[in-house]
């Protein structure tokens, strides 16, 4: 399969090295030819609020919200659940989102009790160690949102249609199993 993966601000040099690997290969998004002859995308960890302003300014906003409406298989971690989100809880005033998952995000949500922490949880039956940063957890989901991890009582890992996205940011681990969760069962149907 051939990821694109959204390069306008944070983490995405990770993201494209676990795509590799999972033995695909991955590019670079930063304008819209980047984005037509993909088979997934992912959204990395960054700051939501920076990665969505770019995103106009280089005129993929549009172009990315058609994507998810065509049923693009599409991963966003942390930052990038919340540019997935619906809805979003303490955005900054006016915070657009690509949208497509129909949850509602607070952002920052663990700030007010620790800033970043790790945790151990279970995702999808898999035991993964999971690392938040300044993360989003998820504070209402539509009834077709399946859950597929939780911490602190929340969601922060869920997936609807081809949609799949973590508060937490298993880019900065070794353990794969939630990039394969996305290519093996999410993009496999494509
Ligand atoms: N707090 C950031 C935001 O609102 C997300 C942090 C992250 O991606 N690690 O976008």
């Amino acid at each position: 399969m051939k990821v694109g993966v959204l390069a306008l601000q944070g983490d995405f040099r990770e993201h494209v090295k676990a795509s590799q690997e999972c033995g695909h290969s991955a590019v670079e998004v930063r304008r819209e030819s980047e984005l037509v002859d993909i088979d997934a995308l992912i959204l990395p960890g960054g700051e939501s609020t920076t990665i969505i302003h770019l995103a106009q300014n280089f005129n993929l906003y549009q172009p990315i919200k058609d994507a998810i409406a065509s049923g693009l298989p599409v991963y966003g971690s942390c930052a990038g659940m919340i540019l997935l989100a619906d809805r979003i809880v303490d955005g900054i005033a006016g915070q657009k989102t690509f949208g497509g998952l129909d949850i509602t995000v607070r952002r920052n949500a663990f700030g007010r009790q620790v800033d970043s922490f790790e945790s151990d949880l279970t995702f999808h039956g898999n035991q993964l160690h999971a690392v938040f940063i300044r993360a989003p957890w998820v504070e209402e989901v539509a009834p077709g949102v399946e859950v597929l991890a939780r911490a602190a009582d929340h969601p922060v890992a869920v997936r609807q249609g081809n949609l799949l996205a973590t508060s937490f940011h298993p880019e900065l681990t070794e353990d794969l199993a939630v990039h394969r969760f996305f290519f093996d069962e999410i993009c496999k149907g494509r």
